[in-house]
């Protein structure tokens, strides 16, 4: 299993980047602990798609254009 890293870029809303696929993850959870556990378990559940960094990139910004 690759290592892979939740970092977290922005606190408010919160958004987290998997490191290793370039996964976002964003919630607007308060208090920001409750958001921290969200994104975190989404992270933990989240399966890395390296493959395909454009693609995956188009299908980030098709999401948060919905969010
Ligand atoms: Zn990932």
């Amino acid at each position: 299993m690759a290592k892979r890293n939740l970092r977290i870029v922005r606190d408010h809303p919160l958004l987290g980047i998997c490191e290793y696929c370039n996964m976002q993850f964003s919630c607007g959870l308060m208090p920001i602990e409750a958001a921290k556990d969200d994104i975190q378990e989404r992270f933990n559940a989240h399966e890395c798609e390296q493959q395909d960094f454009a693609q995956d990139a188009a299908r980030i910004t098709k999401k948060a254009t919905k969010d």
